[in-house]
Order: C-alpha cells, then structure tokens, then sequence
C-alpha cells in the first residue's frame, strides 16, 4: 500500500469504526466489566490496547495508536496531553539518577529548558552535542549515557542530522535514541528504519494541522516499546478522547496538506534567497543547504516551516518587518493552514555546543495554505517597513 492510500486507511479496522466512516468518539473514565472474567482478561491483556481504565484510553485512543503506528512504523505508540510532555516522558521512561543525556544542540528550546531547569535537578546530566557530528558522537559517549536525543531538521535553524551514523553507534553502546520528528511529521521521514527506538511528535503541529489542539505522541520500536507505555502510564500521561479524535481526523489530510505547504514554501523560500538583504535561507530541501544531500537521502519531502537569516537589521527594523503583516501571524506553533512569522535576534544564545555562524537576525517562517502571490506581497512589504525603520532610527541619531 502506497503512503497516501495507509493514511486513509490507518486506524480505521472495523473493530473500531462499525458501521461508519471514523472511529467514534468514545470519553471514559471508567471502564465497566461484565464479568470477573472479562476483568480478568482486561487487567492481563491492558497493553495490548484492551479497555481497562480510562487513563489507558478508549477505541478512540487505540485508533489513534494504531493510525501512527501504521504511518510512521512504530510497534507501540503512547499518547500525551502535548508535545512537550510526550519529550519528557520518553526521556523519563529511559532516564534515572545518574545516568548521562546526550542532548542536540539545535533542540527545541523548551526540550533544553527540560534538560538544564529539571533533569539536572533529579541527577541526570546533559551534554549538549554539535548536530552535524555524525558518528563522531562515539566520542561523547561516556559508561553512563543512556539516551541519545535527535531532532532533525532543528526547528529554528534546521541543521539535518545523519540518523543512521548516530544510531550506528549508539546501538554498539546500547544507547536509546529518541528523535523529535516532529518537523517530518510521521510520513515524511520514516525513524524506524533510520535505525531510531523512539519517535516523539508534537501532534499538535501538522497531525491535528488546524492550530486548535494540543496534542503528542511517542512510538517506539518493538524492543523499548514495553518500557515506554508503562513508565509514561505511571507518569500519568494520557490524552482527551475529543484531542484523539480531531488528530484523527487530521491524519486524512496530512498528505495533501503538506504538498501545498511544501510547494508554497518551496516558492517563498526561492524568492528571499534572490533578496538582497537575506544572508542565507535555512530550508533543507533547497540545493545550498549544508544538509541537502541528507535531506535527500532520509526524507521524502518537506513542509511549510523554515527561516532565513538578514545580513544585518536592528530590533526596530526586525520589529517594522514582522509587525504589521497581512497574512502572516506573529506566532509559534506552527503546522496549521495560516502563515506565521517569528524572530529570533540572538540565536548564539540557543547554543552551548556550537558557534552560530550567523550576526544577523533570524527569521521563521510557516508558510500556510494561502495563495502564495499574497504571502510574497506580504512579504515584499514587510522588506520596505525593513528599510524605512532604518532610516527613522539614523534621523533619530542625528537628533
Ligand atoms: C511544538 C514543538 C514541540 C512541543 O510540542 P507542544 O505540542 O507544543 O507541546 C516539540 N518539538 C518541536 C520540534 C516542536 O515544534
């Protein structure tokens, strides 16, 4: 079966839609047993996606498990009230007291945040690595390093990671990978066969795709999928049937929402790197970029996110550019139809590991399902706000 035909069909057995289209909506708190036999079987069998207690989800949820799985290759799947949570509960699940992180240095800010504000506190520490180390992280390695965390693209500057060398090597070690995929969403890179334990998406990007639930996911291969569904359960994660339910529904309409915004983005991203004031467009799929040749080999396709860094602009003229647009919405979470703008003036202080190569400021960009002539519109008139902050703030220094 071919991508687009398993996301229509993903979750959606008999045993859970009946007689309709979707799985229903089923909300449960508690589970009620007809026999002491059937309670029986459900406390034996809870893993395996029987009704037990709410907490362990209901057909809406195992629908959902069942639907990633298929996509994205896993052999179990843990769901989260988003996708922060489902960050730190893979990392809890594999972590304890004493024992060493091996921590992307493109991460996510808040997973950073994660590490150094509680990790450190229960004893765990982190060493923040280089992302295009490659197999040279075998030199990082230390008798405890437990977990090795990816994300690739990084979402602000998307540095690629080679996958495959990484996991290479902590696989010798016996080391847990865990990779943030949110950026490829579960069709766009396949982590399992890259070699990756664990795959965490934030659902709530472009799996639920329309900006209005919050939502995660982690997936694990048939070795630590045990380890991962009971620890995030004693953890207490879980996730609402409704938030199930919508992300079901968004899988539909992953596919063709993500040629148009790969498509789009594609055409936006061209168009700033002929612009005079842009240093360089951080898009993977672009010839350029330092890691095309992984994206081509590991990915089938890209999305609607990515950033361009400007050779120069003060905080007033990063302010005139992003204020005031029309279409574009000043705002972080991407993957849903609308345009978002984000800017970032000092990305050196995201880094511990590396030297930002970069002075000027970054721009992030969602480009959304709009028609596109009117995001370069929007764009172009941002880039001449650009240039009369500019000369506001030199008349201002003569005054
Ligand atoms: C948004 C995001 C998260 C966090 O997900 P939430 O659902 O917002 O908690 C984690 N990783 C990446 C790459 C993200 O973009």
């Amino acid at each position: 079966m071919k991508r687009d035909t398993k996301l229509i069909h993903a979750g959606r057995a008999k045993q859970y839609t009946g007689k309709v289209v979707n799985p229903p909506l089923v909300r449960a708190s508690t589970i009620v047993f007809d026999s002491f036999a059937e309670l029986k079987h459900a406390t034996l069998n809870r893993g395996n996606r029987v009704p037990f207690y709410g907490r362990r989800g209901t057909d809406t949820h195992f629908a959902l498990q069942q639907a990633i799985c298929e996509v994205e290759g896993g052999a179990g799947c843990a769901l989260y009230p988003c996708g922060a949570a489902a960050i730190s509960g893979a990392l809890l699940a594999f972590l304890q007291s004493g024992d060493h992180l091996l921590m992307v240095d493109s991460a996510y800010e808040p997973t950073r945040a994660l590490c150094d504000k509680l990790l450190t506190g229960l004893g765990i520490e982190t060493t923040y690595y280089d992302p295009q180390i490659g197999a040279a992280i075998a030199g990082l390695i230390k008798p405890n390093t437990k977990v090795i965390f990816l994300e690739s693209p990084g979402s602000l500057t998307f540095e690629m990671q080679d996958i495959p060398a990484i996991t290479a090597v902590a696989k010798q070690h016996n080391i847990v990978t865990i990779l943030d995929n949110t950026w490829a969403s579960p069709i766009l890179c396949q982590p399992f066969t890259l070699g990756v334990d664990v795959s965490v998406q934030s659902a709530t990007k472009y799996i639920v795709g329309h900006s209005d639930v919050m939502l995660g996911t982690a997936s694990a291969n048939e070795k630590h999928w045990p380890q991962l569904r009971e620890h995030s359960y004693l953890l207490g994660y879980c996730a609402s049937a409704d938030d199930a339910y919508t992300a079901l529904r968004g899988l539909r309409t992953l596919s063709v929402r993500l040629k148009q915004h790969e498509q789009s983005a594609l055409s936006v991203a061209n168009w700033l790197s002929q612009r005079p004031e842009v240093a360089t467009v951080l898009h993977p799929a672009l010839p350029g970029h330092p890691g095309h040749a992984i994206f081509k080999r590991d990915f089938s396709g890209s999305n609607g996110l990515f950033s361009f860094v400007l050779k120069q602009g003060s905080q007033q003229q990063v302010e005139a550019f992003i204020e005031g647009m029309a279409h574009f919405k000043m705002g972080f979470s991407w993957g849903g139809y609308e345009s978002l703008i984000t800017a970032t003036m000092k990305v050196q202080n995201l880094r511990t590991a590396t030297t930002w190569p970069y002075s000027g400021p970054l721009i992030r960009l969602h480009i959304g399902l709009e028609d596109v002539e009117d995001l370069l519109a929007d764009l172009s008139a941002a880039f001449v706000r650009f240039h009369q902050a500019e000369l506001t703030s030199y008349d201002d220094s003569q005054r």
